[in-house]
């Protein structure tokens, strides 16, 4: 049904003088199902296709005013004919006569007299054939509109890379063979990456990269990237770059692509130099953040981080932890008599005084407020306690601050209120009571001592 659904479609114009040819062969295709249509003389061909293009041309040689031939060069010349098959039909059977009908441009030849199994295999042989080459145009044409979208696609992409900011090269990696080793083979390098090579090493991209020529950035650089290609797992680094004219940093990656890596370079120098001051900036605010501007010693707040710590280890480990509280006895009247600037010149001659008598490096001495000290002694027991509040007392007592007004002596003096306990709550502020406790008592019993609580 299909094949004749397509012959009823399949248009043949049959060209000839001879009545009683048109009639024969009119009736042979109709027979077959084709659609025919006639005309009797070279130029009804030419106007009949015009009117309507025909699948196949059946065209008599020998007719008065124009002939065959010159109507077929005709159609052959013109664009929107050009490509309808013409069979000759003639009665002439010599060789000059059918070069000269291919010449023209024509398919094939058919000799009268007819033969209908002749004509019938010649005609369906050129439909068959015309399809082809339709089939085969269409196939052209649209290989030919993937073509232009694939090169589309490919120039964008190269587009992208070229705007990219970051360095871009691609990669293939060749594997080492007898007495050549491994390298890869730049497919691909973006002009980022290539002025990033130019100004680092002074030098054009090789296309083959050996390993020496990765070496100046970083001498496992190579064999990172042969990793990313055996595992297929990307690579990541910051690399620092330096040389006498330059210094920089770079964020290297590799990504597996293909049978290779896909590199992906970024200065990140300004980012890097950032980060330091950032780092510094930090470093520095922290130090303000836990420092007394006073005395340049530890502040409260550090105090209370240190002790807290300290607390809690000494509870886990069931260690005994000593806390000295200091105060400098009658200070009130040191700055009424010597004046405030003075009494700020005596709280930091204190508290350096008191922290280079402390020894440990786990020892810390903090400025606790006003002219108040105090002193955190880590696994400390009573005795090694007592020794180090001796030695800041000596240190005082030996510095001999002036001190005109103090009722029990002629320099500064200190009153020292020690608490040591081994942790068993989670409340440190019963350590911090106890050796408030310890310093009034201190003070109380005639100040310029000490009193010890706990661990006896
Ligand atoms: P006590 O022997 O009982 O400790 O007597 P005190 O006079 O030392 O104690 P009081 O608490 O009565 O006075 C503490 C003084 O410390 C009062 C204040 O003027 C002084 N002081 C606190 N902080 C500072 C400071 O930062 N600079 C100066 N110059 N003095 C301070
Ligand atoms: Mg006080
Ligand atoms: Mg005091």
């Amino acid at each position: 049904m299909d094949n004749l659904n397509h012959k009823l479609k399949t248009n043949i114009l049959v060209v000839d003088d001879y009545l009683d040819n048109l009639t024969l062969l009119t009736i042979i295709l109709n027979n077959l199902g084709y659609q025919v249509r006639q005309a009797d003389s070279g130029k009804t061909a030419l106007k009949a296709v015009e009117e309507k293009l025909p699948d196949l041309i059946l065209l008599d040689i020998q007719m008065p005013e124009m002939d065959g031939y010159s109507c077929c060069q005709q159609l052959k010349a013109n664009p929107k004919t050009k490509d309808i098959p013409i069979i000759f039909l003639s009665a002439f059977n010599n060789a000059v006569d059918k070069v000269k009908g291919f010449e023209v441009g024509g398919e094939d030849y058919i000799t009268k007299p007819f033969l209908l199994e002749e004509v019938i295999a010649r005609v369906e042989k050129q439909l068959i054939l015309k399809q082809q080459r339709n089939q085969l145009k269409q196939e052209l044409k649209y290989r030919k509109k993937i073509e232009k979208k694939l090169l589309e696609s490919h120039q964008a992409i190269a587009q992208i890379l070229e705007a990219c900011p970051d360095g871009i090269a691609v990669l293939k990696f060749i594997p080492s063979r007898p007495n050549k080793p491994a390298y890869f083979y730049c497919t691909f390098i973006n002009s980022v990456m290539e002025s990033f090579l130019k100004a680092n090493t002074n030098k054009s991209i090789h296309p083959q990269i050996l390993k020496g020529s990765l070496d100046i950035f970083d001498s496992s650089l190579f064999e990172y990237f042969i990793k990313v290609v055996k595992t297929r797992h990307p690579f990541e680094r910051d690399l620092y770059y330096e040389t006498p004219e330059i210094t920089a940093w770079y964020s290297v990656k590799a990504i597996p692509y293909g049978q290779g890596i896909l590199i992906i370079v970024r200065d990140i120098t300004e980012r890097k130099q950032c980060e330091l001051v950032l780092h510094e900036t930090n470093s520095i605010l922290y130090q303000q953040a836990i420092t007394d501007n006073l005395t340049k010693i530890s502040n409260r707040r550090a105090f209370d981080v240190y002790l807290k710590q300290e607390w809690k280890r000494a509870k886990r480990e069931a260690l005994s932890l000593a806390l000295m509280m200091i105060d400098i006895d009658y200070f009130k009247r040191y700055n009424d008599h010597y004046g405030h600037e003075a009494g700020d010149r005596c709280l930091y001659t204190v508290a350096q005084t008191i922290r280079q008598a402390v020894k440990r490096p786990s020892d810390f001495v903090a400025r606790y407020g006003g002219e108040e000290f105090a002193v955190i002694l880590p696994n400390t027991e009573r005795e090694g306690a007592e020794t180090v509040a001796d030695s800041i007392q000596k240190a005082i007592h030996d510095f001999k601050l002036p001190h005109a007004q103090s009722p029990i002596s002629s320099c500064i003096t200190l009153s020292i209120g020690i608490s040591i306990q081994i942790p068993t709550s989670e409340d440190f502020t019963i350590l911090i009571q106890t050796a408030d406790h310890a310093l009034y008592e201190a003070k109380h019993q005639g100040r310029d001592r000490i009193q010890v609580y706990g661990s006896d």
